[in-house]
């Protein structure tokens, strides 16, 4: 079982313990917040009130031997980098860090960090799609150009095989899965029909996803 451990339980921070915890994985949770800490100590493997930038209390924790430390530590920009880079130092073996803006990420790279998220620019992202598109449920970016998306079957291809709509030559995306109520059909062939108020999941470039959303 993975042993993960999330500092700084702000709104991310406390969102990602709490559902790791609820997946079943081992949580230590730490923060320099006795409210905070408390709060979530029921839920939680472990919680500690810690200042992260204290090396000799994180090194106590035994926190080099967690399989992942996530760094979830936001507006002080400072401790959020100097913990990150003192968890690669201890040996840490993947240190995911959450950065505010870009530039802020760039240097969590450069310092080690295994994995820089963006929750605050990511949720916008997905508030945007979410608002101009008729269809789209959710989506996942996979880089800049691709995604993965969720999204109501357009009603021009309801009734048709995959073929037929020809979804992945005219429109250059490939659907990976069909929700159907409670049934999943995974890798549809050419000859699957589509039906109104199937759920596609559907992966492609950014451009061709978008004019399928807009439909
Ligand atoms: P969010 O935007 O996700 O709510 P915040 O920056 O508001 O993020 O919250 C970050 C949390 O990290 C706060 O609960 C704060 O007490 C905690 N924190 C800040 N610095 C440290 C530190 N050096 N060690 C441990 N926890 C910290």
């Amino acid at each position: 079982m993975k042993q993960i451990a999330v500092i700084g339980l702000g709104r991310f921070g406390g969102s990602v313990a709490l559902t790791l915890a609820k997946m079943g994985y081992d949580v230590l949770a730490v923060d320099t917040n006795e409210e905070k800490v408390n709060d979530i100590k029921d839920s939680v493997t472990y919680a500690v009130q810690v200042d992260a930038m204290d090396e000799q209390a994180l090194k106590a924790l035994g926190i080099r031997n967690f399989d992942v430390v996530i760094v979830a530590i936001g507006q002080d920009i400072q401790s959020n980098i100097l913990v990150t880079v003192m968890l690669k130092d201890m040996g840490v073996k993947k240190v995911v860090a959450k950065a505010v803006t870009e530039l802020h990420g760039k240097v969590l790279e450069r310092v080690g960090a295994d994995n820089v998220v963006f929750p605050e620019r990511d949720m916008g992202v997905r508030v945007a799609h979410a608002l101009v598109s008729k269809n789209i449920l959710d989506q996942i970016n996979l880089s800049p150009d691709y995604s993965i998306v969720e999204l109501i079957t357009p009603e021009e291809f309801a009734g048709q095989t995959l073929e037929r709509a020809d979804v992945r030559m005219k429109h250059g995306v490939t659907v990976l899965a069909i929700r159907r109520g409670n049934e999943v059909i995974i890798s549809p062939g050419a000859k699957q029909v589509v039906n109104s108020g199937d759920i596609l999941v559907v992966v492609g470039r950014e451009d061709k996803l978008k004019d399928l959303e807009e439909r």
